[in-house]
């Protein structure tokens, strides 16, 4: 039996890992869950799998048929976190943007095994993450879809035999328009991806390309590959989860629906395939495509190599100030175009680059940028 812990049990991948655990009874059960704004379905969720220990965002008055152990707010995000009292934890990182970063190191700490959608997470901290991952001896295993299909490739294959990681790009809800025609697109009309059904955030992380900026830092980081040795491509298909190549040409592929339950099973599970109820590819209707991705349509992928360049403290301002945007554009504050002039402006700014890399001012510069960004256009 694996015992679980989710935070941002509400959000999409949350309730898409809840209902594996609704379907796998004897193999998961729910001890810890944070909650967000949606109180009806807070409770309803509660009801059903009655975690130990659960934290809200907020105060509220809500009250169960058992008497679990309450939290609110920050402190008991990391309450649910650091909460230890099994063999074989998981922790499921389901939050969005920053605010998963300490519940990540958190859990690390308890020796959770640590499964990982909370991509901002090894963004901003990536060498600390590491680092703590080898300190505490605890599996760090991604749902990103990308870096599970990489997982996949490489089982049975040694490290210095990689020749490239080529991750895949649906392209987003804007993938065939020009930069002209960018300049007056709606939220609404951001919010519609093609292939995947997220929530909001990385919705327009991958409208703008963002998203597969940080997928490539994500990468460099769990799978310990030079930058210059991770690309991306176009695939509008989203079939071809991503790539390996190795040395002699010979490419690996994981190809499979877009249903994220398959690669939260497959974290949960680790290495194993075992087998889950979902929707089957139909290998004699597939049509793959494979297109260059332009640095020139989509700034925000060389934003992330830059951050990369920089490197410490600059892996914290590429998130914010796309934390920061992303937030002001899902509240009309500005277009979307803007999105990458805010990022762009704090990236070059030279001011951070004496800032000492470590987990406190990775918090600290981070909170500074989006609080500093945020209030400029309200
Ligand atoms: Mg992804």
């Amino acid at each position: 039996m694996k015992n679980l812990y989710i935070v941002g049990a509400l959000g999409s991948i949350g309730m898409q890992t809840l209902d594996i655990v609704r379907n796998n009874k004897d193999e998961f059960k729910v001890i810890g869950l944070s909650l967000g704004r949606n109180l009806d379905l807070a409770k309803e969720v509660i009801e059903e799998f009655k975690p130990e220990i659960i934290s809200f965002r907020e105060k509220n008055d809500l009250s169960f048929s058992y008497n679990p152990i309450i939290y609110y707010g920050d402190e008991g995000l990391l309450e649910v976190s650091k909460y230890h009292k099994y063999d074989n934890e998981v922790f499921v990182n389901a939050l969005v943007g920053i605010s998963g970063l300490m519940p990540t190191v958190y859990a690390i700490k308890s020796r959770k095994t640590i499964c990982l959608a909370n991509k901002e997470t090894l963004v901003v901290a990536g060498d600390i993450i590491k680092s703590l991952v080898k300190e505490y001896n605890v599996p760090l295993i991604p749902i990103d879809s990308e870096h599970s299909a990489i997982l996949q490739c490489i089982q049975g294959e040694s490290h210095n035999e990689i020749k490239r990681l080529i991750i895949t790009a649906s392209g987003g809800s804007f993938r065939d328009k020009s930069r002209k025609e960018l300049v007056n697109v709606t939220k609404e009309e951001a919010l519609k991806h093609p292939n995947w059904k997220m929530g909001s955030k990385i919705t327009i992380d991958s409208a703008t390309m963002m998203n597969k900026g940080f997928e490539i830092i994500e990468a460099h980081y769990l799978f310990d590959i030079p930058y210059n040795k991770i690309e991306a491509i176009l695939h509008r298909e989203s079939i071809v989860h991503s790539m390996v190549e190795f040395n002699d040409g010979t490419i690996k592929a994981e190809l499979g629906v877009s249903d994220m339950r398959t690669p939260i099973a497959y974290a949960l599970r680790y290495p194993s395939h075992s087998s889950m109820e979902s929707n089957r590819l139909d290998l004699l209707n597939l049509n793959l495509h494979f297109e260059k991705l332009s640095f020139e349509r989509f700034p925000c992928l060389n934003f992330a190599y830059l951050a990369s360049k920089l490197g410490g403290i600059y892996y914290a301002v590429l998130n914010a100030a796309n934390e920061a945007a992303v937030h002001l554009f899902l509240n009309d504050k500005i277009k979307f175009l803007e999105i990458e002039n805010i990022i762009y402006k704090e990236i070059t700014n030279p001011k951070y680059q004496n800032i000492e890399y470590n987990l406190e001012n990775v918090i600290k510069t981070s909170y500074e940028i989006i609080d500093k960004i945020v209030k400029e256009y309200e």
